[in-house]
């Protein structure tokens, strides 16, 4: 259970004064549903309001907080017309600018003859001094709550700067004091403040350096979540280990095989990684291995090999996909592999239903089927193995770490290899992964010639479309992403579905389309037709990004290039150069493009390294890039910025080393202020693994 200090914490935003309906799903829009999310929302700059000038001197285009005395009201003629109040001291006039304003409200802010502190943006105009709109408008005797220096926070559409700044100070009153959960010594050393002092200082700045990336308090905020997301990483991982392991260790019958069979022999870095796995296999401990290779690195077959190498120790193997259409493509590769060494292989998915499934089911429990692929379906209840002995998770990313203990838990002691096609810079791999075990396939198989890559404005697409014509008469086969962004995901839908039509008239009835609001087997049939040469171009949505290997596909168009991540280009893009042709890659962006996007272009334009990709990535990326982050799989940071906090990972997971060493089960007296920590980072997935242990 939570514990209870943090409830003020996780109350909906609507029990905060003056949210109601109506302000709630901005809110939620703009930082969560609960009034914790707003604590971490924080200022992106500053304003200082200590410049008091005359009104003579208050220069044009900079902030001026001015007193000054109101001398008559002008309310405006027509609607198109600004309302005005002159106002003046003892060197000059100054006039406030309403649109729309109303009189009963003005007359009550701004009564005649009284003095007032006016703070705001100073405008000339005709050789008047203006303040259009000002941002305050008090008494003399509140003149000390508009001189200081003021938090702006990043709004969103309708929502003011002032309510949301309200909002925020509401949460803060409802934070609570919590027991401190850093090591003493450590704090002392990093001169960091408590932890609600910091937040604080966050929300009230004194200068710019405050709230900065760099400053003890960001600092400290940041070192709490990454030691929150170390210490669930590292206790996820102490349970993993706690089950007793098993030695399996097969006599290479089934290897031999298979290898046989295959058309090619493994490249260097998929022999030395399956040893690493083999090894790791074969100690009686419990494996908890990460595969990390790029696009078209081969890792599938690594993940065959040591399936064979369980199945030979005479347990079974499951292989979990994140999607029905790469869950299909694994068993068509593999079963026919498999079956040359006389293995059954099954594939179970949210598809199948009643009778044929329980077969299935059946099978399983029995040990009759040696090696079952799948989705999700694989780690429902009732599907029960006979003896599970390795489960491998192919694109880990889009698996949380709860998935990965249930289809684990299927089996006893079972082995557990991650695959991930995402190239991770290495410190970002502490962050998911933890101190995993990693290999790496950083080499191709042979063949591959490189992508020719190109960045070209969509103002172009005539001249693209024209360009495709010859190499679809010599027979390339085209993708072509129009990507969904979740805001306007009907219209992107739309887009998609115009340039499908478009590309039908210019080039016939050889254009597919897939997207992800289409249902499974639709979907399925029109990948198999693309797969099978029945279709010249595929336009498609991002589904295609995990996974899918079609080798003769060598003309990858991207559209809104610039919308995408470079984890996520650099996906897409790995869907061409998997056969022996040679590629190409447009990425058609539309203008005006932004520097950060400019930059990402250019780097995908120069590079095909993965590994390269992703350190530019982690560097380029800074705040902004959600889109990226979500779907990188990399966990979401509040507080931690890993460009600029990435030395603070590496001391967070020496420290959650530490804490598990002293305190594995989080009892003594730092014990509970961490426990109070996991769950305030949301990692209580992390704590049940302790009772459940
Ligand atoms: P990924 O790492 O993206 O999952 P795959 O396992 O799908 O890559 O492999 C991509 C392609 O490379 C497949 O067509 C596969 O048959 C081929 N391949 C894998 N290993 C080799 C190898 N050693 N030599 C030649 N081709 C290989
Ligand atoms: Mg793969």
């Amino acid at each position: 259970m939570r514990p209870s200090v943090l409830n003020p914490l996780f109350a909906p935003i609507t029990t905060l004064p003056g949210i109601g309906p109506r302000l709630a799903p901005l809110y939620q829009r703009l930082v969560g549903e609960r009034v914790g999310d707003l604590i971490w929302h924080w200022p992106a700059g500053l304003v200082d309001r200590s410049h008091t000038p005359k009104v003579a001197a208050a220069p044009a285009g900079k902030i001026a907080t001015l007193t000054v005395r109101v001398e008559a009201h002008f309310p405006s003629a027509s609607s198109k017309r600004p309302y005005r109040v002159r106002c003046f001291d003892e060197t000059g006039i100054v006039t406030l600018v309403f649109f729309h304003g109303r009189e009963d409200w003005l007359r009550r802010q701004l009564p005649d003859g009284e003095w007032r502190v006016v703070s705001g943006m100073v405008e000339h105009f005709n050789n008047e001094v203006q303040i259009t709109h000002p941002d305050h408008i008090v008494p003399l005797a509140e003149k000390d709550s508009v001189m200081g220096v003021e938090p702006v926070y990043p709004l969103t559409a309708g929502l003011t700067a002032k309510m949301v700044t309200k909002t925020v100070r509401a949460a803060l009153d409802r934070v609570p004091d919590l027991p401190e959960w850093l090591d003493a010594a450590w704090k002392q050393r990093q001169a960091w403040p408590d932890w609600k002092p910091a937040l604080t200082c966050l929300h009230q700045p004194q200068s710019e350096a405050d709230i900065g990336a760099d400053s003890l308090a960001r600092r400290r905020l940041a070192y709490d979540e990454l030691l929150a997301n170390q210490l669930a990483l590292a206790m996820v991982r102490a349970h993993m280990r706690k089950v007793k392991g098993r030695a399996l260790q097969g006599d290479g019958s089934l290897r031999a095989k298979v290898a046989a069979a295959l058309p090619f022999s493994l490249t260097g870095a998929q022999a030395r990684s399956l040893a690493e796995i083999e090894a790791d296999m074969a100690k009686p401990f419990r494996m908890l291995r990460l595969l990390q290779g790029d696009v078209g690195s081969g890792k599938t077959v690594v993940a065959l090999f040591a399936a064979l190498a369980a199945i030979e120790a005479g347990t079974q193997a499951a292989l979990l996909a994140p999607t029905e259409i790469l869950a299909r493509q694994h068993f068509a590769t593999i079963s026919p592999l498999a079956q040359a060494a006389g293995l059954r292989v099954a594939l179970l998915t949210g598809r199948d239903k009643g009778r044929p499934r329980e077969a299935i089911l059946a099978d399983l429990k029995s040990g009759a089927i040696n090696l079952i692929l799948g989705t999700h379906a694989l780690i429902q209840d009732d599907v029960v193995f006979h003896d599970l002995g390795l489960a491998v998770i192919d694109e880990q990313h889009r698996f949380g770490v709860q998935q990965r203990l249930d289809l684990a838990a299927k089996g006893s002691g079972t082995d557990v290899l991650v695959m991930t096609a995402t190239p991770i810079p290495r410190t970002l791999v502490l962050t998911a992964y933890g101190d995993m075990e990693a290999s790496r396939l950083d080499e191709k198989p042979p063949g591959r010639q490189p992508i020719d890559t190109r960045v070209l404005p969509a103002s172009r697409m005539d001249e693209i479309v024209t360009g495709l014509r010859r190499p679809i008469s010599a027979g390339a086969r085209i993708y072509w992403v129009c990507p969904l962004v979740e805001e306007s995901e009907n219209s992107d839908l739309a887009a998609a579905e115009d340039r499908h039509r478009h590309l039908e008239q210019v080039f016939g009835p050889r254009v597919g389309l897939v997207h992800g609001r289409m249902k499974g087997p639709a979907k399925d049939k029109v990948m198999a037709a693309f797969a099978a040469g029945l279709l010249d171009i595929l336009v498609a949505t991002t589904v295609i990004e995990v996974g899918v290997d079609v080798p003769e596909a060598t003309i990858m168009v991207i559209e809104h290039a610039e919308r995408f991540g470079l984890a996520q280009l650099h996906q897409l893009r790995g869907r061409v150069g998997r056969g022996s042709g040679a590629s190409s890659c447009l990425l058609l962006y539309e203008t005006p493009l932004s520097e950060a996007a400019k930059a990402r272009l250019e780097i995908m334009r120069a590079t095909e390294d993965g590994f390269v990709i992703a350190e530019e990535d982690l560097r380029l990326r800074g705040g902004g890039e959600i889109l990226g982050t979500r779907q990188s799989g990399l966990p979401e940071f509040r507080a931690a910025d890993l460009a600029v906090h990435g030395e603070l990972l590496a001391a967070a997971r020496d420290d959650a080393k530490l804490i598990m060493d002293r305190d594995p089960d989080l009892s003594g007296p730092r014990g509970q202020a961490l426990r109070v920590l996991l769950y305030l980072f949301e990692r209580d997935a992390a704590i049940r693994t302790l009772r459940s242990g």
